[in-house]
This record gives C-alpha cells, structure tokens and sequence, in this order.
C-alpha cells in the first residue's frame, strides 16, 4: 500500500494555516484539477486527495484528530463521500459550498443554459388495435394535448406591438450579488435575479393569450400509420410531434406505445394464429365442406372423412404478415373440436342403432361401456 500523502502538502498549506488559507487554497486547486477543467489523467485522482485533504482540514475537530494521529485516525473514504463525485459538475460544487453559483459569473454556465435550445417534452401515448388491425395495417387517429408555442405572440412572451424592457433590478445581466456570511468566512453570492428569472429582461405588457409564458396547450389531432404485422409492445416514433422545444430547441417526440386487444376467435402466436372449430360428428365422420372465419373474412375448408378431435387443420398464409415483409405470413391453425348432437329424435336414433349394430356394438342390451370394451377384447 502507498503510504498516503500528508493533507497539508496535498493542499499546499503550512500546518499552523488558517482555515482562511486552507479554503483559498482548495478553492485555486480546485480549478486546477476539477475534471471538468482539466482534462489530464491524472486530474482525477489528484483531485480526489484534494477533496479528501480538504474534508478533513476544514473542519476543526477532524484536522485536531488529524495533527494528533495522522493518518491513523482512518480518514480514507472522504474523497468519495461527498466531493469526490465526478459526475458532479465543477460548479455543481461550489454551489452547495457557497451558495447559489458563485462561479456563475466566472464560467457563464447559467447564462449559457438558461437560453440555450432545449428540446421539448416527448409525450407517451398508448393505442389498442385490434388483430384485424394488426392484419390490415393502417391509419390511425390520436388527438394530443400538447404545449406548442404560442400563435399570438410568436412564442416571445410580449403582446404584439409591444416588446420587452431590460430588467431594472438586475440592469440586465439577469443575476444578484449579494454578500454572503458562510462558515467559511465572508462570499459574495450571485443569484439568479427574482424580477426576471435571470433572463435580463422584464415584460411589462405579457401576451394575453398565453400570459407571457409563450406557450399554450394546444389539443391536435395526430394521425399515423399502423404498419401491418406489430406485435404488442410495438413503439412508433412521432418525430417532432411533441411539445414545442425551448428557445429554439427542436420540438419532442411523440411515442405511441402499440397494445393488442384479445380476439373473439383468435389467439396469436408470432406470425400464426390459432383457432378452435366445433365440428360437427356426422362432418368428421364423412367429410365435407365447412365455413370457417378467417382474419379476412369467411372461407369454406374442406374436412377430410375421419377427422379426429384434435386434428389441426392448417390454412397457409392466412396468418399474421411479417413485420418487414408484409407480403410474407404465418399460417391460420384450426384445432378441431368434434361434437355431438344432445338431442336425437325419434328416428334418428333408429339409424344409429342400426349402424351400431353394423359396426357390432350391441346398445339395445344396455350393457355398460366397460362390460363392451371387455367383450371387444374377448372376440
Ligand atoms: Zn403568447
Ligand atoms: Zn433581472
């Protein structure tokens, strides 16, 4: 393990400096080595002793155990406890040490973000279509309540014909000074100005229409295309059709968020769809035709004679499209489901006697189903 270097020298300072003399100094090597300043390698750890040094020198009781113990006194960690964040921006720092950006003035960055383009709000909507839909493709309507810049006043915020005055209470610059006590003596402190929100300006005859805001919630009616063969959890991107940007910035995106309602019929599974047909015994058992419904409409099948329950019966491409290849699809499945009839008449009961004694099953004699299956076992 390296043996770690001693806070003060890390800071510069003499032992017996004051706590005046430590801040200045962590303060200038702060701007030496903060990550967003100085963009060498090894700025990064050097600026993490830095922090470390100056969580414990700075505060009285940690630098008095510091002096008696050294390093002893395990003061490892202060580095990332608090200061040692890189993501944390150079400023993001001194604000919370001194107060409301007192570097403001020093690096512009408010000025800079306060009017720089900034993208609007994407707006999350969510549709339900159904599988026909799914089949089908096509256009589909949303109507979206969205911020959009103001037509009255352009956006600006100013009632047409007037314009806006620089602000008096900041003459403009769009931030305060003031002087601040801390506990590490005394700073000027810049805030952003109260009467114009540091933009510089003040507006004495704000749009009426949106009351200088520049913007009003618009409510519009957004159609887009269903592309065919989505699957649920499908997202399509709006671009633009979201709520209008900042200072010029472009406008958001819209994301519709694609759902798939349960069909009557249909189940999907990925590009097939699968089905349960009743049919009836007497169809099973000699064949013919049936109608069946399909994702376009009604079609007559052909069943087979002898069809079983449980048969499936396969309908090329009448199934889902392919996604990207919408000419290609899956396949319609049909399970069969065999039924028989509840209620014979009379006659019909007749004629099914008379074929089961062709087929040698003896009903007449009411013997149970397992007394049959054991005399069919003896022939
Ligand atoms: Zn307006
Ligand atoms: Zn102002």
């Amino acid at each position: 393990m390296p043996t770690k270097k001693d806070y003060y020298e890390i800071l510069g300072v003499p032992r017996n400096a004051t706590q005046d003399e430590i801040k200045q100094a962590y303060r200038r090597l702060v701007r030496q080595y903060h990550p967003d300043l100085n963009k060498d390698p090894s700025a990064q750890e050097k600026f993490k002793e830095i922090n470390e040094a100056y969580q414990v020198l700075s505060d009285p009781q940690k630098r008095a155990q510091y002096d008696q113990f050294g390093h002893m006194g395990d003061f490892s960690g202060y580095g990332d406890f608090d200061f040692g964040n890189f993501g944390r921006t150079f400023e993001d720092i001194f604000e919370d040490f001194f107060g409301d950006s007192i570097f403001g003035d020093l690096f512009g960055r408010r000025e800079r973000t306060r009017t720089a383009p900034k993208k609007g709000a994407d707006l999350r909507y969510d549709v339900y279509i159904t599988l026909e839909e799914v089949f089908f493709g096509g256009k589909k309507e949303i109507f979206v309540s969205r911020l959009e810049i103001c037509e009255r006043c352009k956006g600006k915020g100013v009632e047409p014909g007037t314009s806006p005055i620089k602000c008096d209470m900041c003459n403009g610059t769009g931030q305060v000074r003031n002087a601040r006590q801390t506990p590490f003596g005394q700073f000027v402190q810049i805030t952003t100005c109260p009467k114009c929100h540091g933009t510089g300006k003040f507006i004495p005859n704000p749009c009426k229409e949106c009351n200088g805001t520049g913007k009003a919630k618009k409510r519009r009616k957004i159609e887009f295309k269903i592309p065919q063969g989505v699957d649920d959890g499908y997202v399509i991107r709006l671009s633009g059709e979201g709520e209008a940007g900042e200072n010029g910035g472009p406008n958001g995106d819209i994301y519709i968020y694609v759902h798939i309602q349960p069909h009557k019929i249909f189940k999907r599974d990925g590009q097939d769809i699968w089905m349960n047909l009743p049919l009836d015994y007497l169809i099973a058992l000699l064949g013919g035709e049936v109608e069946v419904p399909t994702l376009e409409g009604k079609e007559k099948i052909y069943v087979k004679p002898g069809t079983q329950s449980g048969d499936i019966i396969t309908l090329k491409g009448k199934g889902i499209p392919y996604l990207n290849n919408p000419s290609r699809r899956g396949d319609q499945k049909i399970i069969v489901n065999i039924t028989v009839p509840q209620n014979l008449s009379p006659k019909e009961r007749e004629l099914l006697l008379e074929i089961a004694k062709l087929r040698g099953i003896n009903i007449e004699n009411n013997k149970s189903f397992f007394e049959q299956i054991r005399d069919a076992f003896r022939k």
